[in-house]
């Protein structure tokens, strides 16, 4: 009979061994320094501000530590990651490099579950996994190793208790995201157990709408049913909901959905039935909390554009580029290869998944250029990035007058002109040494 798996969820305390191949593949010394110059970078007209908190995150520090740990820890062992470790290209093909293959996904490499053996060992990411394929995957008699982000277990409690309770979870997120799979099927355990996922406000609204008496519930399956538990039932399932939310969604629209709803209980059932019929504990995790109040800082205290570097499908990195859309233009590129020209750039739409060219986006004279990156990031790809803007766009126009001290575009062509980015006073009016460079 096959033995139970083993499931591991802590270091296997190779983290000094794996350190040198992490450090070649993923870190930056540009961003390092950049972050002990008060996360400023300065080169001709442009200035880069990086926000204070930006890219990995401590889960998928972990996830990726863990993962190149267990290659080390069985040399000789099949490999396999469910799915996507995280939402980055660059970390996945880098994982298939060192010899681990993919069940699903993108990056499938054929091998399905059925196949796994005994002697397998089967990594599960830092989003977690479904109930169900745990639950294959345990039979199996593998070795599991799972990297599923503490916060995002915390997201289960949650739901896990909303099921046990006879409440149905209402979960802000995308319902085909990998962490709101994983976290939905928690609710599926329980005799009756359901959940609903609700992308946005809009949906919300709906909800609502129904809960108050004014739906159609052929039309709210119609929309919600692949994001609703197998057998939901708006008219039986609704009279007591819990919210949650997938760990990476704008917190702000996260917290009005659950008033959204608190409000519709309340207008449905009277005050006095709110305790017993709804429930809220805000499930955004901190770092997804840090990257967005740090965007925020960034974008008021004035940056003429914001880059935001992460993957199309990472849902984080989304949501930096709709709170800086808020303030000024801002571009999200995946890699280095977005920034195509001084004049044009390829991007990520916001709000949709279709990749688009915008032409001109770098404005001529002195700039401020914000730079964040999503949670699955590293710091190696925002290098690149920057390193490539400045490539094509830190010379000044052609014609431009230059400061002969740091590289800035004056702002005036009259021959006595103080430089207003480092203050050096430029006075060609003698004809001597201080005439201005002209480019
Ligand atoms: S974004 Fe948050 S929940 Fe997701 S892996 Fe990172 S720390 Fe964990």
């Amino acid at each position: 009979m096959t033995q139970p798996a083993e499931i591991i969820r802590k270091s296997f305390g190779l983290k000094e061994e794996v350190k040198p191949q992490l450090a070649a593949s993923y870190h930056s010394p540009l961003i390092e320094k950049i972050k002990a110059n008060g996360f400023r970078h300065q080169t001709g007209r442009l200035t880069f501000r990086l926000a204070q908190e930006f890219g990995f995150c401590y889960g998928v520090d972990r996830a990726i530590d863990y993962a190149y740990e267990t290659k080390a820890k069985f040399p000789d062992r099949r490999i396999f990651l469910t799915n996507e470790i995280i939402h980055n290209q660059r970390v996945n093909q880098k994982l298939r490099e060192i010899g681990i293959q993919f069940l699903y996904g993108p990056y499938s490499s054929g091998v399905s579950v059925d196949d796994i053996r005994q002697n397998d060992v089967v990594i599960l990411p830092a989003f977690g996994a479904m109930v169900k394929e745990m639950a294959e995957l345990q039979k199996k008699g593998c070795v599991i190793v799972d990297t599923t982000c503490g916060s995002v277990m915390s997201v289960w409690k949650r739901v896990d208790a909303y099921g046990r309770d006879g409440f149905t979870a209402v979960i802000h997120g995308k319902y085909d995201h990998e962490e709101t799979r994983a976290t939905s099927s928690r609710s599926l355990q329980y005799d009756g157990g359901q959940y609903l996922v609700v992308r946005d406000k809009e949906q919300a609204q709906k909800v609502c709408d129904y809960i108050e008496g004014r739906g159609n519930k052929e039309e709210f399956m119609r929309e919600f049913g692949p994001a609703a538990s197998p057998d939901f039932d708006p008219d039986r399932d609704l009279g007591r909901v819990g919210c949650a939310n997938q760990t990476t969604m704008l917190s702000t629209e996260s917290l009005e959905i659950a008033n959204m709803l608190q409000q519709a209980v309340s207008a449905r059932y009277g005050q006095s039935e709110v305790a017993a019929r709804f429930r809220h504990f805000d499930t955004i995790c901190s770092a997804t909390q840090d990257r967005q109040d740090a965007i925020l800082k960034l974008a008021a205290e004035g940056v003429d554009l914001m880059i935001v570097v992460g993957g199309y499908n990472s849902s984080n990195t989304g949501h930096l580029v709709e709170i800086s859309l808020q303030h000024c233009p801002a571009y999200h590129v995946k890699d280095a290869e977005c920034i195509i020209s001084r004049g044009l750039i390829r991007h990520k739409k916001v709000f949709s998944m279709d990749e688009i060219e915008t032409s001109p986006w770098l404005p001529e004279g002195n700039l401020t250029i914000g730079i964040t990156a999503g949670a699955s990031t590293p710091n190696r790809v925002i290098e690149e990035v920057i390193t490539r803007v400045v490539e094509l766009g830190a010379a000044p126009a052609t014609g431009a007058l230059v400061c002969v001290n740091c590289g800035a575009e004056l702002e005036s062509r009259s021959c006595k002109v103080r430089c207003l980015r480092c203050g050096y006073f430029e006075d060609c009016s003698d004809g001597g040494n201080d005439t201005p460079n002209k480019v």
